[in-house]
């Protein structure tokens, strides 16, 4: 058979993968450098993303309850930027997020603040000077909570340019003409506060 899909990828390692399709899947995988390399990229990925709540550090919790107490207490939301964990040095795609491009320019980076992953892939669009940005929101300490609906804002300076909303799963998608010193903004849920993602990394104007 063909190397695996991003699509195939992202279901074989989230167990996602109907039965009857699993065991190809498995013996293509076990048999491949490349898409086993893929695969365990993926597992990375999702098991930094999704460790389950009882298994988070003691430390992330109580600093987490401490965030969202003192939102709620000040009545406004926190502001804070995420760090950049994995560099967007192209090749795989996230898990969860599905794209129809496969142009190969594709810049992949994760990013990460408290309890929350941001998964981010940034490509250019075929015969456009648009970029496409998809992307995952997961809560570490609630990796079963409902992210549908977190709202997602593409900014350069106070300027909104683009706006996406996630669905139940925390994956969203944006299209956008690159520009200088552009950003992502969500509306963490439960007032968690105003995350700032910083997208120089994925941004061919911030590139050279
Ligand atoms: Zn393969």
């Amino acid at each position: 058979m063909n190397h695996l899909t991003d699509g195939e990828l992202s279901d074989f390692v989230r167990g996602l993968v109907e039965p009857a399709k699993l065991s190809q899947l498995r013996d293509h995988v076990s048999g491949c450098a490349a898409c086993g390399e893929a695969a365990a990229f993926y597992q990375r990925v999702q098991a930094a993303a999704f460790v389950p709540p009882e298994a988070a550090p003691p430390a992330i919790v109580a600093q987490a309850k401490a965030v969202f107490q003192t939102s709620k207490r000040l009545g406004k939301l926190r502001r804070a930027t995420a760090k950049q964990i994995l560099p967007g040095a192209g090749g795989w795609t996230m898990a969860g997020v599905r794209s129809a491009i496969h142009s190969g320019t594709a810049k992949h980076a994760v990013f990460k603040w408290v309890d929350f992953f941001v998964d981010l892939r940034a490509e250019l669009q075929p015969e456009t000077i648009r970029m496409s940005l998809v992307g995952q929101l997961a809560n570490q300490t609630d990796p079963d909570g409902n992210l549908e609906s977190v709202q997602v804002r593409l900014m350069t300076g106070q300027k909104t340019v683009a706006h996406a909303e996630c669905n139940r799963l925390g994956e969203f998608a944006l299209s956008f003409a690159p520009a200088r010193r552009l950003y992502l903004e969500i509306d963490l849920p439960e007032r968690q506060g105003l995350l700032k993602v910083p997208l120089k990394e994925l941004n061919p104007e911030e590139m050279g």
